[in-house]
């Protein structure tokens, strides 16, 4: 059945075959739309986009790119990214509900009752937020350059990072600084893919590589693993979604444990098709990455829905918190 007789409501099963995707394509170009899957997407998303990649990776696209529309299949905080980086551009998202879990894990009246509580502290915040948190940080970072961007401030200023408590552990046993206070928030995903069952893993693939999203709960894990021996340090790699990507391209490894979102997987196994990659957990699956369905995708091309609107005052001090961060390190990352 073609996908034109299907239920194409949001949340509507679809059979993503060809013409489903022969429509995806033609609507886009009638649209002059840019189509951008986040690598956490599901693979036939991923396969009918134009380009594929992390959060601030796929919103400089959607910056320099010259279609007029941006269809941005991720969560709601990466197609606000977009807008704010492009703001004369319509950006649509196939289904607004697409929220994050670390993204709520701070709003933005908790960030300024934090910032009275350490008054002249600098706030460094992941790419994971909302535009109305990103207006209130200083500097915004991706997974790639959060020790850079932490180095960057003077070492007697405090620093308050946030949402994230596994990148925030990350960041402060690499720089070794005191006075940097980690907001407790987490990503249910990521929070999940724990330390036992990457020991477990481990100890089943002994030969295997290791690929490890800082915001892991396992990231510790692994780094306890090297010191206790049971891992050796060369085949425990943290990285960035894009850096999984980059890495596996020039990987001589025939098995490789990744812990993160499983989405991952499939962009993966297309860089490596004769590494065997494996998640650390099978059951983490983003359900908010996963509402962008088929049908969703085709909906939005159809209906111009949903449309992603920043107010003006935030855009402007958002995109200098993500304007400095380009300008520091390595930014390529993020989730
Ligand atoms: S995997 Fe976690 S951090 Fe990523 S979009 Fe889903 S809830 Fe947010």
């Amino acid at each position: 059945m073609g996908a034109a007789a299907q239920d194409n409501s949001p949340s509507g099963q679809l059979e993503p075959d060809s013409t489903w995707a022969e429509e995806v394509r033609a609507l886009a170009r009638e649209r002059d739309a840019v189509l951008l899957a986040h690598n956490y997407q599901l693979p036939e998303i991923q396969d009918v986009a134009d380009h594929v990649g992390d959060s601030l990776a796929l919103s400089r696209i959607a910056a320099t790119s010259g279609a007029a529309t941006i269809v941005f299949c991720g969560v709601h905080f990466m197609a606000e990214t977009a807008k704010i980086l492009a703001p004369e551009k319509t950006v649509l998202i196939p289904d607004a509900r697409a929220g994050c879990s670390l993204a709520d894990s701070i709003t933005v009246d908790q960030l300024r009752a934090w910032k009275r509580e350490h008054p002249g502290a600098a706030v460094v915040s992941y790419v994971n937020t909302t535009a109305a948190v990103k207006a209130e940080t200083d500097i915004c970072c991706t997974s790639s350059n959060a020790v850079d961007v932490v180095a960057s401030i003077p070492p007697d200023r405090a620093v308050l990072f946030c949402p994230d408590q596994f990148l925030g552990a990350h960041v402060k046993r690499e720089t070794g600084r005191a006075n940097l206070h980690v907001w407790a928030g987490e990503c249910h995903v990521h929070a999940g893919i724990n330390g036992p069952e990457l020991a477990a893993r481990a100890a089943a693939h002994p030969t295997a590589d290791l690929y490890i999203h800082p915001e892991c709960g396992c990231a510790t894990s692994a780094l306890y693993l090297v010191g206790e021996g049971v891992v050796p340090r060369e085949k425990v790699h943290i990285l960035s979604t894009s850096g999984m990507v980059e890495a596996a391209r020039t990987t001589g490894t025939g098995t490789v444990l990744v812990a993160t979102e499983v989405g991952m997987l499939h962009q993966l196994r297309k860089a490596a098709p004769a590494t065997e990659f494996r998640a650390v957990n099978d059951r983490a699956s983003c359900r908010f990455m996963k509402m962008i369905t088929p049908a969703a995708l085709l909906r939005a091309l159809r209906e111009g829905t949903d449309e992603v609107k920043v107010d003006h005052d935030i855009a402007v001090r958002a995109r200098a918190s993500v304007q400095r961060m380009i300008e520091i390190g390595a930014p390529g990352g993020g989730e």
